[in-house]
């Protein structure tokens, strides 16, 4: 049995539409490498900060993730690798150990498709676009039904005013 302790730099396709490790930043794992009948078990933690943008009001977001994984890799000629399909077993390849694809196919199947800044989040307004989370509980908006809209615009201004009472002409008294 092997330990292996690793900080490595985040590639660039570690993420989903919203959210990912951002590429550069720190991937720490700290894993055991255990030899089997079939290969070699992998297993142990993943960490990896998480950035991105909240699906319903479009905040930041800034996290960490962390996750356990576990995973054979099989022998070349082991049982498990004539059993398996091409694409369902990972492989040693000689004396070698391909980590990163597993690394990130752990990460990329735990981020979210929508992720959210709180599970509460109230999300934007639909009339001004603000979040509603900074918004008063009252807050709304004057709904004008646009049927209406053209007797508001009749009463609403004096323009309509008849004549004005401006001083009529004095009578000529002769
Ligand atoms: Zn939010
Ligand atoms: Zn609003």
């Amino acid at each position: 049995m092997q330990e292996l302790d690793r900080t490595a730099p985040a590639p660039e396709d570690w993420r989903v539409e919203l959210i990912g490790v951002p590429a550069g930043t720190e991937v720490h794992l700290r894993l055991r490498l255990e030899s089997v009948m079939e290969g070699v078990l992998v297993s142990g933690e993943i960490e990896a900060p998480l950035t991105g943008s909240c699906a319903r009001c479009l905040e930041s977001i800034e996290d960490t993730l962390s996750l356990d994984l576990q995973e054979l890799y099989a022998y070349e000629g082991s049982t498990t690798e004539a059993t398996s399909e091409e694409d369902e077993v990972r492989r040693i390849e000689g004396d070698y150990l391909d980590l990163e694809p597993l690394a990130r196919d752990t990460v990329v199947l735990a981020l979210p498709l929508a992720p959210v800044c709180r599970d509460d989040c109230a999300g934007l307004c639909v009339d001004c676009g603000q979040r509603l989370d900074d918004l008063p509980d009252d807050h709304a908006h004057e709904i004008v039904d646009a049927r209406w809209a053209g007797l508001a615009a009749k009463f609403g201004t004096p323009s309509s005013s008849p004549g004005a009472p401006g001083e009529s002409p004095t009578t000529e008294e002769n």
